[in-house]
């Protein structure tokens, strides 16, 4: 199956397409769990394919360093080594390197850094990128990129845009093709218009398979995001899947399809499924809130679960307050199931044209000045 990307039908900018990869297919809008070392975190493979996801994504940076990708590439890549069969994004660890590790050294050739598991010293560069993602076997690769921090200078923000620019071409050369396998290029240039145009049209000359907006859920909030996204989408072409990374709450995937975003994934559902607090059809629900103790009521009473169908509000507070695994469990797999279920009815919306409606229903639900 050779990979593709068909848009199905529009709605203002907000896009409804498919993508077509060598493990399955994928309906956009999509969100993709994030699968750091090889494991959405306390979901089972069962629980992410229940809930209706059609990609999961996992890390260069997690997997290179533990247990290492010559490992994986033996017990049958990623999806042999986790038991699953669905269509599976890496990101390059170009983000995770800057943001966790300890780097002793970026150059244009790549990035020296410590380890933040055990100190060992690791040398990651465009080309050692795409063969780790090809040993991983995954069917969209991410270029390697330099994310800036925010706020950056113009300066900064310029000079990190051209070195990644430069290993988007180098990634593209190492990348080896396959059949119903992605390529994709990340847009760099901060909160900088003309950075992001310039950094889009160099993507453009090199040609890749779907294009990422890069650097954005760096700290800026919503409404510099947004910013940006009026206008970087824009240049993207209209006949390639577009990739906002590590974003976000509802309402910022929901904007962000409103400008033409097709791809999301973000830690939020799975983290803070770990720390008590639920998305719902009503909102946020902090589940340590007192006003739940002993309640009978449901998590959410739209929403197929196994914690929203078997338990209570009352049982589901217990178990969080006594740091049980299983309140952490079912309150991941809760908020995956409500962003797939979110996803699912934006795609929807946009097929019948009532996709202006849901995203003032979302934003109302959201309110946190209610
Ligand atoms: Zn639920």
């Amino acid at each position: 199956m050779k990979f593709s990307f068909s848009l199905k039908q529009k709605n203002n900018k907000a896009r409804r397409g498919e993508i077509k990869t060598a493990h399955g297919k994928i309906q956009t809008p999509a969100f993709m769990p994030v699968g750091t070392a090889g494991t959405v975190k306390a979901l089972k493979n069962q629980d992410i394919l229940a809930s209706g996801a059609e990609i999961i994504l996992g890390n260069v940076y997690h997997l290179m360093l533990r247990p290492g990708a010559d490992l994986i590439e033996k017990m049958g890549g990623l999806h042999g080594f986790m038991g699953y069969n669905g269509p599976i994004l890496t990101d390059s660890g170009g983000f995770q390197v800057m943001s966790l590790a300890k780097i002793s050294k970026i150059s244009d050739l790549g990035v020296e850094f410590s380890s933040h598991i055990d100190g060992s010293k690791h040398f990651l560069t465009p080309q050692k990128s795409i063969a780790i993602q090809h040993q991983l076997n995954s069917d969209i690769t991410m270029i390697f990129d330099e994310c800036v921090a925010h706020p950056a200078t113009y300066e900064q923000a310029k000079k990190a845009m051209l070195r990644s620019n430069n290993w988007a071409l180098q990634c593209k050369e190492a990348f080896i093709d396959r059949p119903g396998f992605a390529l994709f290029g990340i847009m760099q240039g901060s909160t900088f218009s003309d950075l992001r145009e310039q950094s889009a049209k160099n993507l453009l000359d090199i040609g890749f398979d779907g294009y990422a907006l890069g650097g954005l859920a760096v700290g800026e909030g919503q409404e510099e995001m947004l910013k940006v996204l009026d206008y970087a989408v824009d240049f993207l072409p209209e006949n390639k899947p577009r990739y906002l990374m590590g974003v976000g709450k509802p309402t910022d995937i929901i904007l962000a399809v409103a400008r033409g975003v097709d791809m999301f994934d973000c830690v939020i559902p799975t983290r803070s499924g770990r720390t008590g607090q639920a998305f719902t059809s009503g909102g946020v629900v902090n589940i340590r809130n007192s006003k739940y103790k002993g309640s009978t009521a449901k998590l959410d009473e739209n929403c197929s679960c196994d914690a929203c169908v078997y338990h209570t509000l009352g049982y589901l507070q217990h178990l969080v307050k006594a740091n049980e695994i299983l309140g952490a469990m079912l309150l991941s797999q809760h908020n995956i199931f409500y962003y797939q279920k979110l996803m699912k009815d934006i795609r929807q919306s946009i097929e019948n044209d009532s996709f202006e409606f849901l995203l003032q229903k979302v934003l109302s639900q959201f309110d946190t000045t209610k």
